[in-house]
């Protein structure tokens, strides 16, 4: 009997000791909110100034969203991370390469497109945030046009540029990826950039960004200082933070991991999307389902990230495989909810308790499940038998 008690308290020993060494990705987890119901949000981004065809794609999108509604008969809601100019080919060719211009999405020339924005945003179905001014941060374009004949190309363009030519380092608004690895822009400069875009987004859109995307997700501290400065209180993030280009041109130099409802240092809200869903890259309707069911057992929103390359490359196969995606999530969980990120941010953000589970059994097994995916925990509690009383945990239910 002695050895027995002995031996259990080791093991209750070992246990505590598992659970202290993971304490800090542990208690994170359980103190980000609980969501009573599974929410489903289309992230889509690029949308602005560009190619002429966005006007017909975000038409068709909205009519499609609009067909789509949940038990409360809320339809369907798809961001549009909105960027608010590309490069005037003509002139900066005209120039010589040595001066940008851009062509803005306030100008006559888009008017249809930003209809077909506002539109869909009156109907309920869109929910603007800010993506950037431009997809790329002009000095470093027109320093990569200097040594690149392909960038000079793209920038000299007399037609619309759709900035997914672009290679990928370059589509960092945030740092000065002209060489690799990247390097990083004066704060001030960052702090006026961020002052003019939302000054243009306002003057569009009629008021502030309230949420953001930064392009390719690589952005850092004076950014969101900046941004917060301009009036963006919710940012959307893929759980972590990239800060650099490497010298592969890759996002890196990561200082940061976060979960839905941590704070910035600026006092933002953290949002995460980490659902990927591109029909024209061969991704089923499937995966929006299978998405959001791991985000539900989670406790957590489905924010599912596609970009509007689907709609303007592939229109017709990607509508039909977001209307399949979303008909199958209202098929397989009828209480399904469409949220704005910003709704979903002041529900979490307020604890409201229509949104927000507060009961502890509940609580307790979404708590379970989110572990399995703290690095190396699920093995550690498998190796120490740990895994057997959170099983009983997720069980409890
Ligand atoms: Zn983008």
């Amino acid at each position: 009997m002695t050895v027995l008690a002995l031996a259990f308290a080791m093991l209750l020993v070992l246990w505590a000791g598992v659970l202290l060494a993971f304490a800090g990705p542990l208690i994170a987890r359980w103190r980000e909110p609980v969501l009573k119901c599974p929410v489903l949000i289309i992230e889509s981004d690029d949308w602005g100034a560009g190619p002429g065809q966005q006007a017909d794609a975000l038409c068709h999108l909205s009519g499609l969203l609009q067909r789509l509604r949940d038990r409360s008969g809320r339809p369907a809601v798809m961001t549009l991370g909105v960027v608010l100019e590309i490069p005037d080919g003509e002139r900066i060719a005209a120039a010589g390469c040595t001066e940008y211009h851009a062509m803005r999405l306030a100008e006559a020339r888009f008017d249809a497109v930003r209809t077909a924005m506002t539109d869909g945003i009156e109907a309920g179905v869109f929910a603007p945030q800010l993506h950037g001014q431009c997809h790329y941060w002009p000095a470093a374009l027109l320093a990569a046009a200097g040594t690149d004949p392909a960038v000079r190309d793209w920038l000299t363009s007399p037609e619309p540029a759709s900035t997914e030519a672009l290679s990928s380092p370059l589509q960092s608004r945030w740092v000065d990826a002209s060489s690799l690895p990247s390097r990083p822009l004066d704060p001030a400069d960052i702090q006026q950039a961020a002052a003019r875009e939302a000054a243009d987004y306002a003057a569009i859109f009629g008021q502030a960004p309230a949420v953001a995307v930064a392009t390719t997700f690589v952005w850092n501290d004076a950014v969101e200082a900046a941004w917060a400065t301009a009036g963006v209180d919710v940012i959307i993030t893929p759980g972590h933070r990239a800060t650099c280009r490497n010298a592969a041109g890759q996002p890196a130099c990561m200082d940061a991991t976060m979960l839905s409802g941590e704070h910035s240092l600026a006092g933002q809200t953290y949002l995460v999307r980490d659902v990927y869903f591109e029909p024209a890259l061969g991704h089923a309707s499937q995966r929006l389902v299978e998405g959001l069911l791991a985000r539900t057992r989670q406790g957590r929103a489905c924010l599912a990230e596609t970009h509007r390359f689907n709609f303007l490359q592939a229109p017709d196969a990607s509508l039909a495989t977001l209307e399949a995606g979303l008909n199958a999530a209202l098929a397989t969980c009828p209480n399904v909810r469409f949220l704005s990120p910003l709704e979903l941010a002041h529900a979490i953000r307020a604890r409201n308790p229509d949104w927000i589970e507060t009961r502890l059994l509940p609580r307790l097994v979404v708590w379970r499940a989110r572990l399995d995916e703290v690095p190396r925990f699920r093995r550690v509690a498998r190796l120490t038998g740990l895994v057997l009383p959170l099983a009983l945990l997720g069980r409890s239910a």
